[in-house]
């Protein structure tokens, strides 16, 4: 705090401007554009609502991101920022300076300000805002709307949080003029009709990412024709599909293969992440053989993946271009070590985060990924938390891992050398951890580094140690 300078005179013009409420309003449409932008956010901090409302609607550029400051916001800011849009809408009084058209309350952590030149059609282009997004033009977006809220949702069981819910009544009211565009949909285990309200009031072809949480099978079915219009998603999540209670075996099986193919049917899908599914293990394959575009990422939680899932893996043509591999409590320690090698070798060019956190790998899986570890040059984040590796080939992939420049976040297991059977020999921890960290400082500056232990099973605590906290278990 000390050495803060001392205010702009932009700063202290901001200030006065926000504590004269009435007199700033009468003169927005006259400030200096370059004013506005510092004024709008510290007005939403600051909650100044009558601010807000005259700001969105006197906004001179096409597009308002609020992506950075929506996290915190409560009702009465959500308010005001759509009672501005409200003016523009009923043209009452239109505002000369207004081009308002996107008002974007994604919750993201994007770059603060995203203000585009140029003019927005007003119907919905993801890639007009994401220049990485497949261009896909809409078939229903027949009727232009005015005006756009950029948003994402969550539905949990049949409820949203009072903002969200708000935002659909409100659109609801004007839906000649307002396009809800939903980028993510997060929908927990609600029921059916709750989740088909939601798709039929927004466009499903604007839905990027889609999370289905803690789903039945049998109810899961009843939104395939819905999932089917998801033309640009490129990013699913399924979390925690469960068995269907009753029904034949015949039905379930015809039920996981209708999954499989609508999974496979999405255009633009490239990130697929499955957490605890009971049906992936032993039909890796069916799952990735038929995606329509190469994955970026590959997240796989909680499964069981067979000795021929690997194998599959290990040669599967849909992940040669992947960046991302996590592989997170799947037990590896009957697979063959080799088919890990293979597998890191395909995608080596192209990979930039690896984990392989609480796999139950041994030294073998270890020794068989290190050459082809070496070759990944593009990796920037390795987590190897919670395997069993010995300190001869900890120390020898530390070796490896010193060579690759690009890495930024780095995790790593303590060596089985720090276990007496079940109990966390802290003592040897201690002393092992520097000299560890110093065969990577031997050839690079590491930037976030660390070395943690399984959870001991005496206290709950783990040993942990990087390169400003050291954390021990609280046995004696
Ligand atoms: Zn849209
Ligand atoms: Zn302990």
């Amino acid at each position: 705090m000390g050495d803060q300078a001392p205010p702009t005179l932009m700063q202290l013009a901001r200030q006065r401007l926000l504590r004269e409420e009435d007199l700033t309003i009468s003169i927005l449409e006259d400030l200096p554009v370059e004013l506005l932008q510092e004024m709008f956010q510290e007005a939403f901090n600051d909650r100044r609502t009558n601010i807000l409302r005259a700001m969105v609607s006197a906004w001179p550029f096409p597009d308002l991101s609020v992506r950075a400051l929506i996290k915190d916001s409560d009702l009465e800011t959500l308010k005001a920022l759509l009672d501005g849009l409200d003016v523009l809408i009923t043209d009452k009084v239109h505002p000369r300076r207004s081009k308002l058209r996107v008002l974007d309350l994604a919750d993201e952590d994007h770059e603060f300000w995203r203000i585009r030149a140029g003019t927005h059609e007003g119907d919905c282009s993801p890639q007009a805002e994401r220049q990485e997004q497949p261009v896909e033009i809409s078939p229903n977006s027949g009727v232009k709307k005015r005006f756009k809220v950029v948003t994402d949702l969550e539905l949990i069981k049949t409820r949203f949080n009072p903002c969200d819910w708000y935002l659909l009544q409100w659109a609801q009211q004007r839906n000649d003029s307002i396009h809800v565009c939903c980028r993510k949909l997060k929908i927990w285990d609600s029921p059916v009709f709750a989740a088909v309200q939601i798709f039929k009031f927004i466009n499903l072809d604007c839905i990027l990412e889609l999370q289905l949480s803690q789903w039945s099978l049998e109810f899961m079915v009843q939104l395939f024709p819905y999932l089917e219009q998801m033309k640009n998603l490129h990013t699913l999540e399924l979390v925690g599909i469960r068995k269907p209670l009753r029904s034949a075996a015949s039905a379930e099986q015809e039920w996981i293969s209708m999954l499989l193919s609508q999974i496979s049917r999405f255009p633009c899908l490239q990130n697929l992440s499955v957490h605890n599914i009971y049906f992936l293990t032993g039909c890796l394959e069916k799952w990735l053989r038929y995606l329509k575009t190469p994955l970026k990422t590959l997240a796989i939680t909680a499964c069981q993946l067979s000795q021929s899932d690997l194998d599959y893996l290990s040669q599967c043509l849909n992940i040669c271009e992947l960046k991302h591999l996590h592989l997170i409590g799947v037990e590896l320690s009957d697979s063959c070590p080799k088919l890990l090698g293979v597998l890191l070798e395909r995608i080596s060019s192209t990979l930039q985060t690896l984990e392989l956190e609480e796999c139950e790998m041994r030294d073998c899986h270890f020794n068989a990924i290190l050459p082809s570890l070496s070759q990944c040059s593009q990796l920037t984040v390795v987590n190897f938390c919670n395997n069993n590796i010995s300190l001869l080939v900890l120390k020898k992939l530390l070796h490896h891992t010193a060579k690759l420049s690009t890495l930024t976040h780095e995790k790593y297991p303590a060596p089985l050398e720090c276990y007496e059977e079940l109990r966390i020999l802290k003592d040897k921890f201690k002393l092992l951890c520097p000299e560890l960290l110093d065969i990577l400082r031997a050839e690079r500056q590491p930037k976030k580094v660390s070395f943690s232990t399984r959870t001991c099973l005496n206290c709950f605590h783990c040993c942990f140690y990087n390169l400003e906290v050291r954390l021990f278990c609280l046995c004696p």
